[in-house]
């Protein structure tokens, strides 16, 4: 049985005010009945893991593959431990958009998290070119045999699948298209991994609400979800995190 994870993914927003969503959200999920994680921007890793308090978990967002070196305004898997994280997401097609990252690099900054101790949630997902291609369990197959190192436990590893055109847009994939995707990511980390594929958390991210969330969770191999938008504000986060709790 594997244990819901419900994620948030602040990307480049929040300042210290940003903290009180913490302090609600910690007030109001103490006793969860689900993991909590928040991934916000770098600037606020250590000051959320000083008020995130023993229920919720905090991310980073990126990580580099060298443990240190000349790599301007790059960060370490190692700083991220010592800023108070025990999650990095890595291979959001945000920067694999922006930064070019390719499923080689992914690979190699997810051996980096795991080697520095941090759980990596790996993420993989089809645009919408590829979807209307019919390319989309090809593109996720391929994605995670490249970003995924050999050795993955469901300890050390979690991937997301988020289709690209369902970030931000507020579309959502039909409930059969995600149990589809969700069934073959499934198979391939049972497949490569055995027993170990079994434990690793499948969670699903794009446009994810509180009004859709009860749905997504519904879906066998949906784990949990990583959240963007519907992350920033307790009041938004907390019923997505009461959805997980009850499916
Ligand atoms: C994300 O970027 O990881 C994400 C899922 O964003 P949103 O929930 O805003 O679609």
């Amino acid at each position: 049985m594997r244990r819901g994870l419900a994620a948030g993914n602040w990307k480049m927003n929040g300042t210290a005010e940003s903290l009180a969503e913490i302090e609600a959200l910690n007030a109001a999920h103490a006793e969860a009945g689900v993991d909590i994680l928040i991934c916000p921007p770098a600037t606020l890793v250590a000051r959320l893991a000083a008020v995130a308090g023993e229920s919720i978990a905090v991310g980073g967002q990126d990580c580099h593959m060298a443990a240190k070196g000349a790599h301007t305004g790059d960060i370490a898997a190692g700083m991220l431990v010592d800023a108070g994280a025990s999650h990095v997401i890595v291979g959001h097609s945000e920067r694999r958009a922006d930064h070019g990252e390719s499923d080689a690099d992914i690979r190699a900054k997810t051996e980096a998290a795991h080697g520095a101790g941090l759980v990596a949630v790996v993420c993989c997902g089809e645009s919408l070119e590829q979807r209307e291609a019919g390319e989309t369990l090809g593109v996720i197959g391929a994605q995670l045999a490249g970003s995924l190192p050999d050795a993955v436990t469901g300890a050390d590893t979690v991937v997301a699948y988020e289709p690209i055109w369902a970030i931000g847009t507020g579309k959502v994939p039909t409930i059969t298209q995600i149990t589809e995707v969700h069934d073959f990511i499934r198979a391939e980390l049972v497949k490569r991994y055995g027993d170990e594929g079994d434990k690793v958390r499948v969670l699903y991210g794009g446009s994810v609400k509180p009004s859709n969330a009860a749905e997504i969770f519904a879906v066998g191999n949906v784990d949990g979800a990583l959240v963007g938008g519907a992350s920033l504000k307790a009041a938004d986060f907390g019923p997505i995190i009461t959805a997980l709790e009850n499916a």
